[in-house]
């Protein structure tokens, strides 16, 4: 392999695999390559730990939690446990909670609210002790390729601008999420035309929470004219995330996030008097345009996992679940490429099709929960049938082929987009 002339000169490190992202994504798939004896590295333009959004998991996470070993350390945390996810209409009705353990009467029917920085911190120790070596404060600025094949990545430290480094691989997996490094430079991304939204949130301390098993539970709450919904999710230390969702250009009317994100508690009476006695502290954060998909998932020498791959809507907090679940994926189809010498991107992207074909049925759960006419409590009282499988979804069992079968009967009842 012959670089580019401008890095002979640069720091150069020679791996098998080389991923972006210290994310659930990068970490997963770094820990399953590295116990199986690949050389990995896992650049990060961050130093844990992090701050990220993304704190309210779904049940099926406990699967890859198991086999990476982080149960008893999850289990030892102080993240609230949560046990069911309730939704409040645009008239203030509480739906029953959806208890994760009614269909499902097993440890994994209960998972964790978290704070990410911490929690990510602990899926990268994970990746460490499993052999991964972790640069962290490298910002990954550019590809090395070889023709149409992408044979590493060129870095730069953030610490020092002047240091650079180049990392070579057999394959260079991009888990840098939303910044989707690879796909964008591909311009292989597809903006979701039906999910142009954004989200503001922040951080309240001592607001409302609900005593025993409720306590840790999601809560998404429809603004009164259902144009914006809230999610309020309870995290360690008396703190709540609080964040508004709505049409991109109806949330980002102005360029005073903080003003927009009270007029809109003021248009949701059941989120007012919840944060009422609490005290907001932090930023007002910013998000936009995140829905989208990519039209390649892997081609020489390289594969997307995680939000890289796409992303979905955050209402079902799905997010980390795809991650930690493409991770896990990516690294069993990776580790036959490299038993059998072949990693073209048909082998390393196999389990591509079967994941989308899980994401998209969120997807249309995403788009139901979007209409004007949709109610959980509605639909479930009309078709009791298909609770377990709406159960199924809210907690992340969506690679089979059973849950789709909600979709009919939803399109009967609501204008539901294919
Ligand atoms: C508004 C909103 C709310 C959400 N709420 C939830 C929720 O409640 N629950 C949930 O499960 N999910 C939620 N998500 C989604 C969740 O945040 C992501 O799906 C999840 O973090 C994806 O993990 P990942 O590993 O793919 O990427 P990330 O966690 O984003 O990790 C990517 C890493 O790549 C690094 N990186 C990026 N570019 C570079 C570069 N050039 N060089 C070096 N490093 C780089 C970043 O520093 C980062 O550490 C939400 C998303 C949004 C937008």
């Amino acid at each position: 392999m012959h670089p580019p002339a401008e890095l002979v000169a640069m720091n150069t490190r020679v791996y098998d695999v080389a991923i972006i992202g210290a994310g659930p994504a990068g970490t997963t798939l770094g820990t399953f390559l590295a116990r199986a004896g690949l050389r990995v590295a896992i650049l990060d333009r961050d130093q844990p730990p992090r701050f990220h959004i993304g704190e309210s998991l779904m049940p099926e996470t406990y699967w890859v939690f198991k086999r990476l070993g982080l149960l008893p350390a999850l289990r030892a945390s102080k993240f609230p446990r949560k046990y069911s996810v309730q939704f409040v209409s645009h008239r203030g009705k509480e739906s029953v909670p959806f208890y994760f353990f009614e269909t499902n009467p097993h440890e994994s029917a209960v998972t964790w609210q978290v704070w990410r920085a911490d929690f990510d911190a602990m899926l990268l120790n994970c990746a460490r002790e499993a052999g991964v070596e972790f640069l962290g404060g490298y910002n990954v600025v550019d590809l090395i390729q070889e023709g149409d094949a992408v044979r590493g990545v060129q870095a730069r430290s953030t610490a020092n601008g002047d240091e650079t480094l180049a990392v070579e691989a057999k394959l260079t997996v991009d888990a840098s999420g939303l910044s989707a490094l690879i796909a964008r430079r591909f311009r292989l991304i597809e903006t979701d035309p039906l999910l142009k939204k954004a989200s503001i949130w922040t951080y309240y301390r001592g607001a409302h929470r609900e005593p025993g098993i409720d306590e840790g539970a999601t809560l998404i709450l429809h603004t009164r004219e259902k144009q914006a919904w809230f999610w309020y999710i309870p995290l360690p230390d008396d703190v709540v995330s609080v964040g508004v969702v709505s049409d991109r250009d109806y949330l980002l009317r102005s360029n005073r996030p903080e003003e927009i994100f009270q007029e809109e508690v003021a248009n949701c009476p059941a989120i007012e008097w919840r944060l009422a006695k609490g005290r907001q502290f932090g930023p007002y954060y910013t998000v936009r345009d995140y829905s989208y998909s990519t039209r390649q998932p892997a081609g020489p020498g390289w594969l997307l996992v995680g939000d890289a791959l796409g992303f979905v809507d955050p209402i079902y907090s799905s997010g980390v679940f795809l991650a930690l679940k493409s991770g896990e994926l990516a690294a069993s189809a990776i580790l036959s490429g490299f038993a059998s010498g072949n990693l073209a991107p048909e082998t390393i992207a196999a389990w591509v099709p079967a994941f989308k074909k899980g994401v998209q049925a969120i997807r249309r759960l995403v788009l139901a929960f979007y209409t004007k006419e949709f109610s959980f409590g509605a639909f479930v009282r009309r078709y009791p049938e298909h609770r377990k499988r709406l159960v199924d979804l809210l907690v992340g069992n969506v690679f089979n082929e059973d849950v789709h079968r909600i979709f009919d009967d939803m399109a009967r009842m609501i204008p539901l987009p294919e």
